[in-house]
């Protein structure tokens, strides 16, 4: 049996999950803003200083696995604003850049970001958002997005979501991830019927814009089934699993971008990119 970490244990997705982990006997450290094993705002660098020494203490220095759950979704306000770049982007790469020597001590560590579609079909969002992320200045990223008005805060969330993908991506193939053993993915989902997905339905706008939004399969996905997806991206049937991102949306990506992936690799770059690898292979 393993010790898993899930932030946004509480409730939706992050709760589903550490259900069915408790019940199969594996130790479920939960991390949430509230009834949690560790009690934690990952919308503050002091919250996720909390969180990670306080999963660190718990898993006594090695972690068979990480579900990283925790997220805002598009709500008004100037706070809030703040609280989606730094909850959906800083409280997944600051956790796990801390907990990865637990899980490289762990046999083949798995970890599944919870990602989301909104990556790939929401239209517009600032390239700049996603690079000032990616760089780690969450002022800039915050300045980016004002100019949107009303909008922003859905800006910001598909730049977060867009970031903490291309970080999943850019990171699992290294020798600090992939080397060491840990399987580093992310799942993207749909519109899921959570909490957070019953606030954007409780606004009369954002209700509109969700139910009007394609979903060639029709209506809402279920936080257990995407719970499901997680345990199975833990478990060893997905010991070959690195670097994807799997959407798991009721065909709304595929509407969208049906021709945009997958896609041939430019013959731009490969040397160098053989180079890289050939190099680190013989580290
Ligand atoms: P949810 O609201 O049920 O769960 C999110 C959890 O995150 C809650 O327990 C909440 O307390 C926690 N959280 C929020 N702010 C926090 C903070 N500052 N510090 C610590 N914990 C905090 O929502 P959900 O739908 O289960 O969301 C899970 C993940 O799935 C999120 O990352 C969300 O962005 C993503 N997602 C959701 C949908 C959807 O339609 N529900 C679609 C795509 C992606």
């Amino acid at each position: 049996m393993g010790t898993y970490a899930v932030t946004g244990s509480a409730s939706g997705m992050g709760h589903e999950t550490t259900q069915r982990l408790r019940a199969d006997g594996h130790t479920v450290i939960g991390v949430d803003i509230k009834d949690a094993d560790i009690v934690a705002d990952l919308s503050t660098p002091h919250g996720r200083e909390l969180a990670a020494a306080g999963v660190l203490a718990a898993c006594g220095g090695k972690l068979d696995g990480a579900v990283l759950a925790a997220g805002l979704g598009p709500g008004p306000g100037r706070e809030r604003l703040r609280q989606i770049g730094q909850v959906n982007y800083f409280g997944v790469v600051e956790s796990l850049v801390a907990w990865r020597p637990a899980l490289a001590a762990a046999d083949r560590a798995k970890v599944v970001v919870v990602a989301s579609n909104s990556t790939t079909t929401v239209p517009l969002v600032p390239r700049r958002t996603v690079k000032a992320l990616l760089a780690h200045d969450a002022d800039k990223a915050l300045r980016s997005v004002r100019p949107f008005g009303p909008g922003a805060p859905t800006m910001m969330y598909a730049a977060s979501k867009i970031a903490v993908s291309r970080w999943v991506r850019r990171h699992a193939v290294l020798p600090e991830w992939a080397g060491s053993g840990i399987r580093l993915n992310a799942l993207a989902p749909g519109a899921i019927m959570t909490p957070l997905l019953q606030e954007q339905l409780a606004t009369p706008r954002q209700a509109k814009a969700v139910r009007s939004f394609p979903v060639p399969l029709g209506g809402f996905g279920q936080a257990g089934h995407m719970a499901d997806w997680m345990c199975f991206m833990l478990s060893e049937s997905a010991e070959f699993l690195c670097g994807s991102v799997i959407f798991v949306d009721g065909g709304t990506d595929a509407y969208f971008r049906p021709d945009d992936w997958p896609k041939a690799l430019p013959a731009r770059g490969l040397l160098g990119y053989l180079r890289r690898y050939r190099r680190s292979r013989s580290l």
